[in-house]
């Protein structure tokens, strides 16, 4: 099937970061884009950069989440591409010594917000012919990355955001077990660790490289995976 020419795609947290060269990205190629952001001025800002529609969009907050999904059924019916970047760090502390307020703000984010979020848009992504989910995870989320004893992420214990990310990957497996015989797929992906706001600007790669695996799983073919978890060197074991 050719897909047709106007996609249109949501992206959380797109005010800047990796979100934001996602949303540049999929505007370069020739996606309608609507731009989620939690702060109007920071979301409006951007958004004009691209000559993207600002979406006001807090992944925490259930009227918002509301809202947005109601401002694009009653502007395009429809929605092709759902990327939920929006993601918080919280204290990179031992797991002895992490508030469990901490744990919760992160899970309210990275979890809770992508579940609420996908809820909410799946009704207008199974209008589409070819939905698209994709999950910013990362490979802190990889219980075999963070088991592997010789490995450079055996030595970071911590417990909020790599606990997240791996709830993450499971709510990806699970949403993609349940729609598995729809045309909608469901992947997450690692973008690698990236220089970001997130990481204190600290990392190996830019926020343009690091989008480029989000771009390509919202762009998937129909004959694309569902259900994985891939960098842009391939699959990462969960
Ligand atoms: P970033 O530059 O800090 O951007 C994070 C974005 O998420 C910002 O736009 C932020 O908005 C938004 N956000 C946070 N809480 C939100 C909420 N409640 N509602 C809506 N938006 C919210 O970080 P990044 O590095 O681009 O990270 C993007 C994603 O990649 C995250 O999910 C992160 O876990 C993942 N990731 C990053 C790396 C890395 O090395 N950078 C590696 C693996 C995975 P504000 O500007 O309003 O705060």
């Amino acid at each position: 099937m050719v897909l047709p020419m106007s996609r249109i795609a949501l992206i959380t947290g797109a005010n800047k970061g990796i979100g934001y060269e996602t949303a540049r990205q999929l505007a370069a190629a020739g996606v309608s884009v609507l731009l989620g952001a939690r702060a109007p001025e920071r979301g409006h800002a951007a958004a004009a950069s691209l000559g993207a529609r600002f979406i006001q969009l807090d992944v925490t907050d259930e009227e918002s989440i509301a809202g947005a999904a109601k401002t694009i059924e009653d502007e395009f019916g429809v929605l092709d591409i759902l990327v939920n970047n929006a993601g918080i760090g919280g204290e990179f502390a031992r797991p002895s010594v992490t508030p469990l307020s901490d744990m919760r703000r992160v899970f309210d984010t990275n979890l809770f917000g992508t579940v609420a979020v996908t809820k909410a848009m799946l009704q207008l992504l199974r209008r589409s012919g070819a939905g698209r989910i994709v999950n910013v995870s990362s490979e802190l989320g990889s219980l075999h990355v963070a088991t592997d004893r010789a490995g450079p992420i055996w030595s970071l214990i911590t417990l909020a955001y790599p606990a997240s990310k791996a709830a993450l990957n499971m709510v990806t497996v699970q949403f993609a077990k349940e729609l598995i015989d729809t045309p909608i797929k469901v992947n997450a992906v690692t973008p690698g660790y990236t220089a970001t706001d997130f990481t204190g600007g600290q990392g190996f790669r830019t926020a343009a490289q690091g989008a480029e695996i989000c771009v390509q799983m919202a762009l998937l073919p129909d004959d694309g995976p569902t259900g994985i978890f891939i960098d842009d060197k391939g699959t990462v074991p969960w």
